[in-house]
Protein backbone atom coordinates (compact mmCIF):
# COMPACT_ATOMS: atom_id res chain seq x y z
CA UNK A 1 0.00 0.00 0.00
CA UNK A 2 0.88 3.50 -0.28
CA UNK A 3 1.45 4.95 3.35
CA UNK A 4 -2.07 6.02 4.88
CA UNK A 5 -1.67 9.31 5.01
CA UNK A 6 -1.55 9.03 0.75
CA UNK A 7 -4.47 7.69 -0.12
CA UNK A 8 -6.19 10.94 1.78
CA UNK A 9 -4.85 13.16 -1.15
CA UNK A 10 -7.51 11.65 -3.55
CA UNK A 11 -10.68 13.16 -1.16
CA UNK A 12 -8.23 15.96 0.15
CA UNK A 13 -7.79 16.73 -4.05
CA UNK A 14 -11.30 16.52 -4.90
CA UNK A 15 -12.52 18.74 -2.29
CA UNK A 16 -10.14 21.42 -3.26
CA UNK A 17 -11.28 20.67 -6.97
CA UNK A 18 -15.12 21.04 -7.04
CA UNK A 19 -14.76 23.47 -3.69
CA UNK A 20 -16.71 23.13 -0.09
CA UNK A 21 -20.40 24.71 -1.37
CA UNK A 22 -20.57 21.03 -3.44
CA UNK A 23 -18.90 18.78 -1.02
CA UNK A 24 -18.78 20.09 2.71
CA UNK A 25 -15.99 19.85 5.19
CA UNK A 26 -18.41 16.80 6.91
CA UNK A 27 -18.39 15.02 3.55
CA UNK A 28 -14.52 15.76 2.72
CA UNK A 29 -14.26 14.17 6.74
CA UNK A 30 -15.82 11.10 5.58
CA UNK A 31 -14.29 10.68 2.17
CA UNK A 32 -10.70 10.71 3.86
CA UNK A 33 -12.31 8.28 6.54
CA UNK A 34 -13.30 6.13 3.84
CA UNK A 35 -10.22 6.18 1.66
CA UNK A 36 -8.27 4.74 4.19
CA UNK A 37 -10.78 2.04 5.01
CA UNK A 38 -9.93 -0.81 3.09
CA UNK A 39 -6.57 -1.45 4.69
CA UNK A 40 -8.58 -2.03 7.83
CA UNK A 41 -8.10 -5.80 5.70
CA UNK A 42 -4.94 -6.42 7.65
CA UNK A 43 -6.66 -7.95 10.58
CA UNK A 44 -7.27 -10.73 7.74
CA UNK A 45 -3.44 -11.69 8.92
CA UNK A 46 -4.30 -12.01 12.07
CA UNK A 47 -7.28 -14.16 11.60
CA UNK A 48 -4.98 -16.46 9.63
CA UNK A 49 -6.87 -15.36 6.56
CA UNK A 50 -4.02 -16.37 3.42
CA UNK A 51 -3.17 -12.70 1.19
CA UNK A 52 -4.72 -14.24 -2.15
CA UNK A 53 -7.96 -15.04 -0.13
CA UNK A 54 -10.73 -12.81 -1.43
CA UNK A 55 -11.07 -11.61 2.26
CA UNK A 56 -7.77 -11.55 2.49
CA UNK A 57 -5.62 -8.06 2.48
CA UNK A 58 -6.30 -6.00 -0.86
CA UNK A 59 -9.19 -8.42 -1.33
CA UNK A 60 -13.00 -7.60 -0.98
CA UNK A 61 -12.46 -4.77 0.66
CA UNK A 62 -10.24 -2.88 -2.33
CA UNK A 63 -13.73 -4.33 -5.22
CA UNK A 64 -15.51 -2.14 -7.15
CA UNK A 65 -18.81 -3.75 -5.38
CA UNK A 66 -17.40 -2.76 -1.59
CA UNK A 67 -16.63 1.21 -2.73
CA UNK A 68 -20.47 1.21 -4.38
CA UNK A 69 -22.25 -0.71 -1.55
CA UNK A 70 -20.84 1.98 1.20
CA UNK A 71 -21.54 4.83 -0.76
CA UNK A 72 -24.79 3.68 -1.15
CA UNK A 73 -25.53 2.65 2.54
CA UNK A 74 -23.46 6.25 3.35
CA UNK A 75 -25.96 7.64 1.36
CA UNK A 76 -28.92 6.49 3.13
CA UNK A 77 -27.42 6.80 6.85
CA UNK A 78 -26.10 10.41 6.19
CA UNK A 79 -29.08 11.96 4.73
CA UNK A 80 -29.11 15.00 7.46
CA UNK A 81 -26.17 16.15 5.52
CA UNK A 82 -28.51 17.28 2.96
CA UNK A 83 -25.39 16.42 0.41
CA UNK A 84 -27.55 15.89 -3.24
CA UNK A 85 -26.55 11.42 -4.17
CA UNK A 86 -25.46 12.77 -7.53
CA UNK A 87 -22.40 14.44 -5.60
CA UNK A 88 -22.31 12.32 -2.00
CA UNK A 89 -22.34 9.20 -4.01
CA UNK A 90 -19.47 9.56 -6.58
CA UNK A 91 -17.59 11.67 -4.16
CA UNK A 92 -17.54 8.79 -1.88
CA UNK A 93 -17.14 5.98 -4.26
CA UNK A 94 -14.23 7.52 -6.04
CA UNK A 95 -12.69 8.01 -2.64
CA UNK A 96 -13.14 4.39 -1.65
CA UNK A 97 -12.06 2.85 -4.62
CA UNK A 98 -9.05 5.43 -5.66
CA UNK A 99 -7.50 3.22 -2.61
CA UNK A 100 -7.41 0.48 -4.81
CA UNK A 101 -5.92 2.18 -7.82
CA UNK A 102 -3.29 3.67 -5.50
CA UNK A 103 -2.47 0.20 -4.45
CA UNK A 104 -2.79 -1.48 -7.91
CA UNK A 105 0.07 1.28 -8.68
CA UNK A 106 2.04 0.01 -6.07
CA UNK A 107 5.65 -2.20 -6.76
CA UNK A 108 4.94 -4.94 -4.23
CA UNK A 109 2.24 -7.41 -2.79
CA UNK A 110 -0.15 -9.08 -4.66
CA UNK A 111 -2.82 -7.17 -7.05
CA UNK A 112 -6.05 -5.21 -6.22
CA UNK A 113 -9.28 -7.89 -6.99
CA UNK A 114 -11.11 -5.25 -8.08
CA UNK A 115 -13.95 -7.54 -9.32
CA UNK A 116 -14.26 -9.87 -5.99
CA UNK A 117 -16.64 -11.43 -5.61
CA UNK A 118 -17.26 -12.37 -9.29
CA UNK A 119 -13.57 -12.72 -10.15
CA UNK A 120 -10.46 -13.59 -7.96
CA UNK A 121 -8.02 -12.19 -10.16
CA UNK A 122 -5.70 -9.75 -8.77
CA UNK A 123 -5.35 -6.44 -10.87
CA UNK A 124 -1.58 -4.32 -11.00
CA UNK A 125 -0.89 -1.90 -13.47
CA UNK A 126 1.41 -1.93 -16.10
CA UNK A 127 2.82 1.39 -14.81
CA UNK A 128 3.73 1.17 -11.03
CA UNK A 129 5.71 4.17 -9.60
CA UNK A 130 4.78 4.19 -6.47
CA UNK A 131 7.02 2.04 -3.97
CA UNK A 132 5.38 -0.11 -1.59
CA UNK A 133 4.96 0.93 1.80
CA UNK A 134 7.28 -1.43 4.83
CA UNK A 135 4.27 -2.63 6.93
CA UNK A 136 4.78 -1.25 10.74
CA UNK A 137 6.26 2.30 12.00
CA UNK A 138 9.27 0.43 12.90
CA UNK A 139 10.27 -0.66 9.91
CA UNK A 140 8.84 2.74 8.72
CA UNK A 141 11.37 5.17 9.82
CA UNK A 142 14.31 3.52 7.96
CA UNK A 143 15.73 4.90 4.46
CA UNK A 144 13.27 2.88 2.76
CA UNK A 145 10.38 5.06 4.26
CA UNK A 146 12.07 7.96 3.11
CA UNK A 147 12.15 6.39 -0.17
CA UNK A 148 8.33 5.37 -0.42
CA UNK A 149 7.77 9.28 1.04
CA UNK A 150 9.44 10.23 -2.27
CA UNK A 151 7.73 8.49 -4.30
CA UNK A 152 4.30 9.19 -3.21
CA UNK A 153 4.97 12.83 -2.97
CA UNK A 154 5.99 13.02 -6.72
CA UNK A 155 3.44 10.28 -8.47
CA UNK A 156 0.56 10.65 -5.90
CA UNK A 157 0.14 14.31 -4.29
CA UNK A 158 2.08 16.27 -6.50
CA UNK A 159 0.12 15.66 -9.96
CA UNK A 160 -3.59 15.12 -8.12
CA UNK A 161 -2.90 18.84 -6.53
CA UNK A 162 -1.59 20.50 -9.90
CA UNK A 163 -4.86 18.58 -11.54
CA UNK A 164 -7.23 19.97 -8.67
CA UNK A 165 -5.45 23.80 -8.35
CA UNK A 166 -6.26 23.46 -12.31
CA UNK A 167 -9.82 22.88 -11.75
CA UNK A 168 -10.33 25.02 -9.02
CA UNK A 169 -8.63 28.11 -11.24
CA UNK A 170 -10.57 27.35 -14.19
CA UNK A 171 -13.84 27.31 -11.58
CA UNK A 172 -12.74 30.77 -10.82
CA UNK A 173 -12.28 32.27 -14.28
CA UNK A 174 -15.17 30.57 -15.38
CA UNK A 175 -17.25 31.70 -12.05
CA UNK A 176 -16.00 35.50 -12.69
CA UNK A 177 -17.03 35.44 -16.36
CA UNK A 178 -21.18 34.82 -16.26
ZN1 LIG B 1 -4.83 -1.24 0.49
Amino acid sequence: MPTILTHTAVPISLWIAFGKKRIPFQLLLLGIAFCVLPDADVIAFKLGIPYEHDLGHRGLSHSILFAFSLSILAYVLTRKFQVKARVLIPFLFFSILSHGLLDAMTSGGLGVGFLIPYSSERFFFDYRPIRVSPIGIKNFLTARGLVVLKSEFFFVWIPLFAASFAILLIRLLWGKKK
